[in-house]
């Protein structure tokens, strides 16, 4: 498989990486065949999370035996004080026991003020010591909104961007991609998918290889997905013109439904969790069944009964979603899949 370089970090890794989510809802077996059939065809590096459930294990168990130097582990997590994320990253390594990471990343820095709050209080600080330690090789953030990914990319010290990048968001990602280009940042295109909005694995890998530069990390949980990711990778990175027509057709149709996440619509006066419902069919697709069924995402689909309808996070969207409408049903597939579940 192809390389790509990512940025200033030095790494040249494959065109496609194995995102570490859905590996959460199958087995262990299961998961380390599916690792391994993914390394066997060429795929050198694995992206996680602490918050993954157990996918630090699986990748862990899945890569033991390996030469340590012939596959690339990326994990992330949330702590945004030395402290907490030390104690976060002692864990990855002790779930993933490879002996160091390629890559730590900050899980989703949510603003610019949040990224100034972590450079003073030191979090930076403690994975550029890890690093100096060599317990980690790279530092590198994600972030869902485009201020707090600008600000990230204005550090030196983020070598690898982790970013949503897929046709429906073609607009922020084209910026951000051109801001990791002037600044020799590495761009990882996250929900390359949408989140598992979007089925047609065909026009999704296809988009994103067209951009010189850009690694997708699709997660993946069969051998089948696995071998059609890295068949779609390997084919010429010219988009067909059947395949442009098939990225416009879904442009039309899911523009009107599609989350981007923007958080515009955010807060609710109501307490209403807007965006965690607004994403309930992909935590159903993506998560295991007891992250979907736990008692923080129930409370968060129960908040649909303050909506009382004054449509003011209708007139907050930029993509003139019918949010009311689309809470309420989505709240109502929640409880289909609570009760097929139970
Ligand atoms: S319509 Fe409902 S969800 Fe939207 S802002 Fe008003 S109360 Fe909140
Ligand atoms: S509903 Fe609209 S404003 Fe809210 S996060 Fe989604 S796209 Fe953004």
């Amino acid at each position: 498989m192809g390389k790509v370089l990512l940025g200033k970090s030095g790494m040249a890794v494959s065109k496609i990486g194995f995102g570490g989510i859905p590996i959460m809802r199958i087995g262990e077996d299961e998961a380390i065949n599916v690792i391994r059939r993914a390394i066997d065809l060429g795929i050198d590096w694995i992206d996680t999370a602490r918050g993954y459930s157990d996918s630090e294990e699986k990748i862990g168990k899945a890569i033991k035996g390996l030469p340590r130097e012939s596959i690339r582990i990326f994990s992330k997590a949330p702590g945004k004080t030395p402290e907490k994320l030390k104690e976060q990253l002692e864990t990855s390594l002790e779930k993933l026991d490879c002996g160091y990471l390629d890559m730590y990343q900050f899980h989703l820095v949510r603003s610019p003020a949040d990224w100034e709050a972590m450079k003073k209080n030191g979090t930076l600080d403690l994975l550029k010591e890890m690093k100096s330690k060599g317990l980690i090789k790279h530092i590198g953030a994600s972030a869902h909104h485009i201020e707090a990914a600008l600000a990230l990319l204005d550090d030196e010290f983020i070598e690898v961007l982790q970013w949503p990048f897929n046709f429906i968001m073609e607009a922020p990602g084209l910026e951000v991609m051109g801001k990791c280009r002037e600044k020799n940042t590495g761009l990882i295109a996250m929900k390359p998918f949408g989140g598992g909005q979007l089925d047609n694995a065909r026009v999704c890998i296809r988009y994103l290889m067209q951009y010189p530069g850009v690694a997708p990390d699709p997660g993946m949980m069969t051998i089948e997905q696995v071998e059609e990711v890295v068949g779609l990778a390997n084919l010429p990175s010219q988009l067909s013109i059947k395949d442009k027509a098939e990225i416009k057709k879904l442009k039309t149709e899911l523009g009107t439904h599609f989350c981007r996440m923007c958080e515009y619509c955010m807060p609710c006066e109501h307490g209403v969790k807007i965006t965690t419902l607004m994403r309930i069919d992909s935590f159903i697709k993506r998560l295991s069944v007891e992250q979907v069924v736990s008692e923080s995402m129930k409370e968060a689909v129960e908040s649909v009964t303050s909506c009382v309808e004054c449509g003011a996070c209708e007139t907050k969207c930029p993509y003139d979603l019918a949010i009311m409408q689309q809470i309420k049903q989505a709240a109502q597939r929640y409880q289909q899949f609570v009760e097929e579940n139970s």
